[in-house]
């Protein structure tokens, strides 16, 4: 792969950050991860902006403007001949050339990375379709959950622990209520109604999220933004997530207890279908 270093394209091999990058030692970092379907960057524009409020609710500066990040996402899936995958890119607050919790405030030039990972086909993937099982696990993260930090251990260990328990992910629950998956958001469908908890500080504001509630209010379904628990997930009748990576993907067994039939729900089959014949219409 070419990646991006600072205003460079090198191979990945000699792609190189410092030890003393606060990324690296503080997980001082911000990330965004776009989907590129059929040669198209899918809502690109939302990641933009989400990347734009991380940045301000840290204090870091956004080293680009909108129209630049365009121009790295487009260059990079070209250098790499991406058509199917995902564009990671990482902005930490920088280098200071020593470890130190405080930093400058200003000053400091971000770090920038960037690379691509290829996935073709990702939009027939049969798993998807078919669904995953989760389990629930504590929420353990920190409380600026809307912030798209780097600080990923948590839900790396929960994506572990669901691997151990033999399903494909985990959904963190905090006083009762799911918060959401290791990384997607979930939403459950009763009596024909989508249920998603309310954005706060406790989730993140996911982009995908954001498409599906607007196609979801396009195809007049009902949606409810609040929390919800386990024991409701469980009697639903369908449950699905939703993220860039995955799109939505229906959601058939909780903690062990399949949700409605136990098959990939028809409100979640008909949302994955309009969002990748929609998003591909409107990427860019
Ligand atoms: N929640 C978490 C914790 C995530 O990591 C992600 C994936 N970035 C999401 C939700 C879904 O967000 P998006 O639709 O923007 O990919």
């Amino acid at each position: 792969r070419i990646v991006y270093v600072n205003g460079e394209w090198l191979p990945e091999a000699e792609a190189k950050v410092s030890v003393f990058d606060r990324g690296f030692l503080m997980g001082d970092a911000v990330y965004e991860v776009t989907t590129v379907m059929q040669g198209k960057l899918i809502d690109f524009e939302g990641h933009c902006r989400r990347l734009a409020r991380s940045t301000a609710e840290l204090g870091m500066a956004n080293p680009h403007s909108d129209e630049e990040w365009l121009q790295l996402h487009r260059d990079i899936a070209a250098k790499n001949n991406l058509t199917d995958g995902g564009i990671y890119l990482q902005v930490t607050r920088g280098n200071p050339g020593d470890r130190d919790f405080a930093f400058a405030r200003e000053g400091l030039a971000p770090t920038v990375v960037m690379f691509t990972q290829s996935k073709p086909g990702q939009a027939e993937n049969p798993a998807a379709w078919a669904g995953w099982k989760v389990i629930s696990v504590p929420e353990m993260r920190w409380h600026r959950r809307d912030i798209k930090t780097v600080q990923l251990l948590w839900p790396s260990l929960s994506k572990m622990a669901a691997k151990d328990a033999g399903v494909d992910d985990a959904w963190f629950v905090e006083d009762g209520f799911v918060t959401e998956g290791t990384s997607n958001n979930v939403y459950i469908v009763k009596n024909g109604k989508i249920i998603t908890r309310n954005l706060s500080t406790d989730l993140l504001h996911g982009i995908t999220r954001a498409s599906v509630l607007r196609l979801a209010a396009d195809l007049q379904m009902e949606v409810e933004e609040r929390p919800f628990t386990i024991e409701e997930a469980q009697s639903a009748d369908e449950a699905f997530s939703t993220s860039a990576g995955a799109f939505v993907t229906p959601v058939i067994e909780v903690d062990g207890k399949p949700v409605g039939t136990g098959k990939a729900g028809p409100i979640a089959t008909r949302l994955r279908e309009v969002y990748i014949e929609e998003s591909i219409k409107a990427g860019v």
